[in-house]
């Protein structure tokens, strides 16, 4: 797995690529639209999250799949086990994670569609997609590197970041 990693400065970072009512509007569509706590719409505010951290380690992480299937299921070890790491890394240094993609996959069902709260909220993360950053953009931009959205992609590069002071 090929590792990359930059320390930005967030308001740069935010001012560039957050793209809120794009991505809200993507966000809508998706099935995992209100169905776990880590999607939208969040019960916290972005500004105010964004607001606390100064600057934001990005890290973008790219591997081979290794098979024709590279659903959201087949690429869940790869994503829990780097989810782990930046958890463990927010733990160390403090700050704030945010996960590698997709929606929160802890609880086999999430509390949220029956209205009570989450029970990990010490491990759930939302990502930093679903705080509403365009990835395609900044991956070009700060890795060149550009998302394959064929069917059967060589590589996937997961991202996600830890904001921090
Ligand atoms: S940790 Fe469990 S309850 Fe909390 S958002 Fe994730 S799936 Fe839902």
């Amino acid at each position: 797995m090929l590792r990359r990693e930059l320390d930005l400065d967030l308001r740069e970072f935010a001012r560039d690529y957050l793209d809120t009512e794009a991505v809200g509007a993507a966000c809508r569509s998706c099935p995992r639209y209100g169905a776990t706590w880590a999607c939208r719409p969040f019960d916290f505010d972005v500004s105010d999250l964004l607001g606390r951290y100064s600057r934001l380690r990005l890290f973008a992480c790219t591997f081979e799949p290794g098979g024709a299937d590279v659903s959201f299921e087949s690429l869940r070890p790869v994503r829990d086990a780097l989810n782990a790491e930046i958890l463990a890394l927010e733990q160390s240094e403090g700050g704030f994670a945010t996960y590698f993609g997709g929606s929160c996959t802890l609880c086999r069902e999430c509390t949220r569609p029956l209205g009570l709260p989450c029970r990990h909220p010490e491990k759930m993360r939302p990502s930093l997609e679903a705080l509403g950053f365009d990835l395609c953009r900044a991956l070009e931009d700060k890795f060149h590197i550009r998302l394959d959205w064929s069917p059967s992609p060589r590589e996937i590069t997961l991202v996600a970041a830890l904001l921090h002071n």
